[in-house]
Parts: C-alpha cells; sequence; structure tokens
C-alpha cells in the first residue's frame, strides 16, 4: 500500500518523500481512509506507532482543500496532548507534512511566558497544538476561540487522565463546537478512558494497533546480571567499547538519574538528566542537545521519557529494571521505532530478578543473558540483609517491595538520607 493509495495528495506526498517515509505504517494504512472519510476515529495506539501522521495527514489534507476563506485565520483544527515535549514533537511533525500547503500551525504549552505564543496566535492559525493548561488560560484571556474547530484531537487520553487533566478537558469539551470530526488516542482503555472516549466521539470507527509484540520483536535485546554496585561500571564499560551514537538510560528514580550523569562525567562520559525535577527549560534543552547529537547519553525517568521521539535512537539501556513489566515495553519502543532497529539492555540485580521474570512472561521471551562482561554477577553476591528477612517473614510473596529502602535509614544524617555510602 501507498500513501497514494490511501488517497492523499500530491503536496503531502512530496512532503512524505521529503521525510523519508516510504510506505504507511499499519495504524497510518487503517486510519488515513477512514478519517478522509470524515468520520470519527478511536485509536487503541501508543507514540511509536506513526500514530501522529495518521491524525496529521488527513486533518492537512481536509483543511487544505477547502476553500480559502478570506479575512483572518481561524484555528479549524485543535490537538491536545499531555507533555510539552509531544506538544512540540506534533507541532514539528505538522510543519513538515504541510511544508507544501500553506496552512500555518502552532504549539502553546505551559512553563514558559506566554507572549511569543500569543504573539503567533494573532497572526491567524490553521492548526493549533496545546496542552490543556496553557490552552484554557489563552482561551479564558480571549487569545483563543474554538468556534470554528472542524477537528479534534485527543492524544494520549489515559496519561491526559493519569496526569489529572479529566477536569481540563471537560471544560474544554463545553466550548468545542457540536459538528466536528472528533480523533481520541490511547494506549490503553481502562473504563474511564472508555467512558470519556463516548463524551467524545459520535459515529466512529476503531482501529487498534498493538504494539507490544512487534515493539518487543523488532528490538534486540539482553540482559546483564550485575550486582548493584557494578551497575555502573558495567554502563561505563558499554558506553566507552560499543559504538552506538545516541543512548538512553532509563533509571527508576530522579535522584538515580542525577547520580548516574555525575559518575558519568567522572569518567568523562558526557550525559544530561531529564526528569519531574527539572525546569521545562533545562529538559527541552536536554531533549534538544541529545536529538541534535551533542549529548551522547541521556538519562531518563519513565515519566520524562514519555513520549520522547528520537528517531535515529540506537541503544535503550534499563539501568534500573521496571517494576511494572508493561513499562519495559515502553522503554524498549524507544528505539525500533517504526522503521529502524535497534538494541535494548537491561542491568538486572539479585533483587530485580522477579521483575525480569514478569517481564519475560509478559513478552513471551526469554530475553538472552550477556554472560561475557567483565563486572558479571555470578549470583554469590547475598541480596541485602532486609530483603533476606522480608523473604524468609514472607515467604508467599516473591516480589521484594521496591518502595521501601532495602538499607536502614539513618538517623540524624540529613546528607545520608537515602544513599549509604557504596
Ligand atoms: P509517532 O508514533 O507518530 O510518534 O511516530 C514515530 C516515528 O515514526 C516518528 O519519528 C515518525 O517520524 C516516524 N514515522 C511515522 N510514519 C512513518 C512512515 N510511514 N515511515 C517511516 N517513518 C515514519
Amino acid at each position: 500500500m501507498t500513501f497514494k493509495e490511501l488517497g492523499l495528495i500530491q503536496p503531502i506526498i512530496k512532503a512524505l518523500d521529503l521525510k523519508g517515509y516510504k510506505n504507511p505504517t499499519p495504524i497510518q494504512e487503517q486510519s488515513i481512509p477512514i478519517l478522509l472519510r470524515g468520520k470519527d476515529l478511536l485509536g487503541v495506539a501508543q507514540t511509536g506507532t506513526g500514530k501522529t501522521a495518521a491524525f496529521a495527514l488527513p486533518i492537512v489534507q481536509h483543511i487544505y482543500n477547502q476553500p480559502k476563506s478570506k479575512g483572518h485565520r481561524r484555528i479549524k483544527a485543535l490537538i491536545v496532548t499531555p507533555t510539552r515535549e509531544l506538544a512540540i514533537q506534533i507541532n514539528d511533525n505538522f510543519t513538515a507534512y504541510a511544508k507544501f500547503t500553506n496552512l500555518r500551525n502552532t504549539v502553546i504549552f505551559g512553563g514558559v511566558k506566554q507572549g511569543a505564543q500569543t504573539n503567533e496566535l494573532r497572526k491567524g492559525i490553521d492548526i493549533l497544538v496545546a496542552t490543556p493548561g496553557r490552552l484554557l488560560d489563552l482561551m479564558n484571556q480571549g487569545y483563543i476561540s474554538l468556534n470554528d474547530i472542524q477537528h479534534f484531537v485527543l492524544d494520549e487520553a489515559d496519561h491526559m487522565l493519569d496526569m489529572g487533566f479529566i477536569h481540563d478537558i471537560k471544560k474544554l469539551l463545553a466550548k468545542l463546537p457540536h459538528k466536528r470530526q472528533s480523533l481520541f488516542f490511547s494506549a490503553t482503555m481502562p473504563p474511564t478512558i472508555v467512558s470519556l472516549s463516548q463524551k467524545i466521539l459520535g459515529d466512529f470507527e476503531k482501529v487498534s494497533i498493538k504494539p507490544k509484540q512487534a515493539t518487543a520483536e523488532r528490538v534486540e535485546q539482553g540482559v546483564y546480571f550485575v550486582t548493584k554496585r557494578n551497575k555502573i561500571k558495567l554502563l561505563i564499560h558499554i558506553l566507552e567499547t560499543g559504538d552506538a551514537d545516541s543512548v538512553l538510560v532509563f533509571s527508576r528514580t530522579k535522584h538515580g538519574a542525577d547520580k548516574i550523569v555525575r559518575l558519568l562525567a567522572r569518567a568523562d562520559i558526557k550525559a544530561a538528566a531529564i526528569h519531574g525535577n527539572k525546569s521545562q527549560n533545562a529538559r527541552q534543552r536536554a531533549l534538544k542537545h541529545f536529538k541534535q547529537g551533542e549529548t551522547r547519553v541521556l538519562v531518563a525517568t519513565d515519566i520524562a521519557a514519555r513520549g520522547i521521539d528520537v528517531s535515529d535512537l540506537s541503544l535503550v539501556i534499563n539501568y534500573d529494571l521496571p517494576n511494572v513489566s508493561e513499562t519495559y515495553v515502553h522503554r524498549i519502543g524507544r528505539t525500533g521505532r517504526a522503521s529502524a532497529s535497534g538494541v535494548a539492555l537491561s542491568f538486572c540485580m539479585m533483587d530485580e530478578r522477579p521483575y525480569l521474570k514478569d517481564i519475560q512472561k509478559l513478552i513471551n521471551q526469554k530475553i538472552p543473558v550477556v554472560k561475557e562482561h567483565p563486572f558479571v554477577d555470578d549470583g554469590t553476591e547475598e541480596p541485602p540483609k532486609e530483603l533476606q528477612q522480608k523473604k524468609q517473614g514472607q515467604s508467599r510473596s516473591r516480589k521484594p517491595d521496591r518502595r521501601k529502602r532495602p538499607y536502614p535509614k539513618k538517623k540524624n544524617n540529613r546528607n545520608n538520607r537515602n544513599h549509604p555510602k557504596s
């Protein structure tokens, strides 16, 4: 199937050629014809499947094909997405796809001054990408009217709810014109999301893309059994001996991410961290440098990394294994995007082995163990004392509770609260 066969027009096909897209991804193949017919869509899919183009291309085509109205441009398409990073990415995609049309698009998000954004809006915009808070704020200030919206996209609906945006979304829905095309995307469909989708969608068709197996299959995976103490040495070893250009390292905690960056710096490896404690600007800067190849290693927590789209990411390292198996699939999906294939390596210490077991069960695959490396854990290291006691005391529970520190807390020592000298 080609983009032309899906019914897309020449100016868009030319832009896709320029982007280097040869064929549509499955979600594009299924969604584009539905959307070109003007139907509503429920897309069960996550970032990495090519869903942005799946909704953006028909929107660009619809608006381009309309007779040009005289006077000030009115916003005709609104895309709402939970994070600033996603909003910027989506807007960049619109810019690329609409390159050979005369449409104007822009993006608004919070955490920065509004002046530059309102200046853009004043010029007249066809397509607006927004995060919910800033959108409502600028609507209340009178910079944005939704009266002319013909296409509304709610992206990453499940994350939207996780992040507490439900009230904002409800306020927004009340302001949208009744007659519109609505698109609803979510990676998961728990009951609250199903009921939200019913409030938004009219006569809709459903497209479901399951990235789980596809993602895991496309990515070359390996696991290293390593002690906690040796994790950083192993990371440095892999970075020094490997040739991966851009490496995304996942840390379970914000503090851990900062510590990894500091220890890498000591080994002369330039790295940056992104997590919730960093300002929006610092996160954006770190991401930009990483995308441009100036920083080779980005250390991220799961929340901060959500939606990061770096197309030529060659290596993902799980410095800590996630205790929720689905998170593993999301993480390794950062490499092996739409067409590229990638490598994902995981560090697994003794008390993370139950997580590894759960992950392998979910992906229905045994992750090969990398045995030949200098810091291999031969399994002789005893797990931390507290963990052993816990295991004896709670023989039915096989999973250690990661929220509890495995080490006794030191009293009256503020600088040494969480981390004993290792
Ligand atoms: P998304 O799920 O929209 O974030 O897309 C994931 C990545 O796949 C982005 O880097 C897109 O630029 C890329 N992509 C989307 N569609 C295609 C395609 N048809 N061929 C190649 N790459 C694509």
